[in-house]
């Protein structure tokens, strides 16, 4: 039995997320986790949301809720949707949790006893009505460039000038409008992330299984221009992680936080001390995934992230926790993601174009969404949900592959033998044929899940479906029953151990479906096959069943048009 921490880049609080950033990290993380637990291995999958930041007080504020009440809010309405995609997280943490809060400040204590941590006297631009400093792009005024009124302290985006907050002319608070503003000097922490480059460097390329694309976005960061810069851990908010050198103050930085990019990967590993809080266990059981020292070194740890997340876990959260001098765990696999694009354009939340997750639960049963999401990854490239294409790949893969074998042959079994496995006959040449095809089939899909090729699994499964269905149509039960009933029966009772052995591989895309069908069949035997004849032979001769429901439906005509329609923009 082999360990697997796997973790999901971290969803931000403010508001439900769309089908893109699903398929872009917690899906394929969740597949990944359930396939290895079916394989006998012990995993710990984790995801948290990522709860500080500007943006998390701006939306609050626009909420009327104090902000750690809306993240409170926001917390529970994103587990409660990632519970209905069936997300099998061990635990869904918070990076607002106290435990995130202490890791965060012993990370920051180590790395300035590692001499990793220089002070910056900064001028920003302080707002006395809002009673805080305000980020750059919370400034507005007008371009000195081209007159646009509504340009922002970091840019204007009518002309594209990068600007100054201090380039605007009439500045004031995009929170509150006021005017009533000043440059004040402030302090912050800089991580001197240039000090580790050559250690990231030397990391970076002992990975010589990493795909060539993550290595070269790394590499790029490390050596581009400059080089890996040094970079800003604290800011003057209220919201956050109190900025503390471990248990101890940090002198003249009372009322500063740790800047959210710092934080939110740490809670990668406070939610396993979560986790371990949440369910009664100590210290040694979170650090056994995450202290080299403390029984981790026979991890394999594996991130889940879109393309944009790669430089921050190639980089930036390496360099935390290699500069701790601490033997933490760090990653051996990246895999990450491109974008899922929309029916013609792109996802836009503030749009409201295309699906959310909420909306997406609202209309199909999650299984539809994630066997559509898994088997249409976006990889090597960008990929495109269109209706068409969805409406096609459900009603052909799982309403017609799938669905339609297990009602033909349950309910050709009901009326001619009963609601039990028959018996007669041994199994004949056709059946060692499907089971010699099946067995070369399932190490293929075993390889493909293993190397994390979400496509290609998804490929392999559905060829083992049709491998069924093509079986079916040509041994032809219905007719060989008219004159060899023992011969049908053998092969019903090859199709009944099939439906078993469908459920249990295809456990980690459709959980739900597996469910249904183990349950039809009266069985909890969720067993891997690494025989296929004996999988094929599992359910004996006199085994009860029923003939489950329609175990998919197919999306008609008029409802793709609907839903077409619905989620062109706006959202409601
Ligand atoms: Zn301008």
């Amino acid at each position: 039995m082999a360990r697997f921490l796997i973790t999901s880049a971290i969803p931000y609080i403010n508001g439900i997320k769309h089908l893109g950033n699903l398929v872009g990290s917690q899906l394929p993380a969740d597949l990944y986790a359930r396939y290895q637990r079916a394989r006998g291995h012990e995993v710990m999958f984790l995801c948290a949301t990522d709860e500080h930041g500007t943006p998390a007080e701006l939306a609050a504020a626009k909420a009327g809720k104090p902000v750690a009440d809306y993240c409170a809010e926001m917390h529970e309405v994103q587990a409660g949707i990632a519970k209905g995609f069936g997300l099998s997280f061990d635990h869904f943490g918070r990076s607002s949790s106290p435990q995130n809060h202490a890791l965060t400040q012993h990370f920051a204590g180590k790395l300035a006893e590692q001499g990793l941590i220089r002070e910056v006297t900064e001028k920003q631009v302080y707002s006395h009505a809002d009673g805080r400093f305000l980020p750059d792009r919370y400034i507005e005024g007008t371009c000195p460039n081209c007159g646009y009124e509504r340009a922002r302290g970091d840019q204007c985006e009518e002309c594209t000038k990068q600007l100054d907050p201090t380039d605007l002319i009439d500045p004031r608070s995009a929170i509150s409008g006021s005017t009533d503003l000043e440059v004040r000097e402030t302090k912050h922490l800089y991580l001197c992330q240039s000090q580790l480059k050559d250690q990231l460097d030397d990391w970076i390329n002992s990975k010589s299984d990493w795909p060539v694309l993550t290595t070269s976005i790394a590499k790029k960061w490390l050596h581009d221009g400059d080089g890996l810069q040094d970079r800003g851990i604290t800011r003057d908010l209220d919201w956050g992680v109190p900025v503390k050198k471990g248990d101890a103050d940090w002198p003249g930085m009372d009322g500063k936080v740790f800047y959210v990019w710092f934080d939110a990967p740490i809670e990668y590993i406070a939610a396993s001390r979560e986790w371990a809080d949440a369910n009664g266990k100590t210290d040694a059981d979170w650090q056994r995934w995450w202290r080299t020292d403390k029984g981790a070194e026979d991890v394999k740890y594996v991130q889940f992230m879109g393309k944009d997340n790669v430089p921050f876990h190639t980089l930036s959260f390496p360099a935390t926790i290699l500069g701790s001098g601490e033997p933490w765990k760090m990653v051996d696999h990246l895999k990450s993601f491109n974008y899922l694009n929309y029916d013609g354009g792109q996802f836009s939340t503030s749009q409201g174009r295309g699906v959310f997750m909420d909306q997406a639960l609202e209309i199909l049963p999650a299984d539809y969404w994630r066997w559509w999401l898994l088997s249409h990854a976006p990889e090597s490239s960008d990929s495109e949900f269109t209706w068409e294409n969805f409406q096609q790949s459900v009603n052909k893969d799982l309403a017609d592959v799938l669905g339609n074998f297990v009602s033909r042959i349950t309910k050709f079994c009901r009326s001619k033998y009963g609601e039990a496995v028959p018996a007669g006959n041994d199994y004949g040449e056709a059946e060692q044929a499907l089971i010699d095809e099946i067995s070369t089939r399932v190490t293929a899909y075993e390889g493909h899940m293993a190397a994390m090729d979400v496509r290609k699994s998804a490929q392999e499964l559905r060829a083992i479906w049709v491998a069924g269905n093509e079986y079916l149509q040509s041994v032809a039960p219905w007719s060989v029953f008219k004159t060899d009933p023992d011969q049908a029966a053998a092969q019903v009772r090859l199709g009944l151990n099939l439906i078993r052995l469908y459920a249990v591989l295809s456990a980690p895309f459709i959980p739900d479906a597996t469910k249904r069908l183990l349950a039809a069949l009266q069985t909890e035997d969720r067993s891997w096959p690494d025989d296929v004849a004996a999988a094929l032979s599992a359910l004996p001769a006199g085994h009860a069943f029923t003939v489950p429901e329609v175990l998919f439906a197919k999306i008609t005509d008029e409802q793709r048009e609907e839903w077409q329609e619905r989620f062109s923009g706006t959202r409601d």
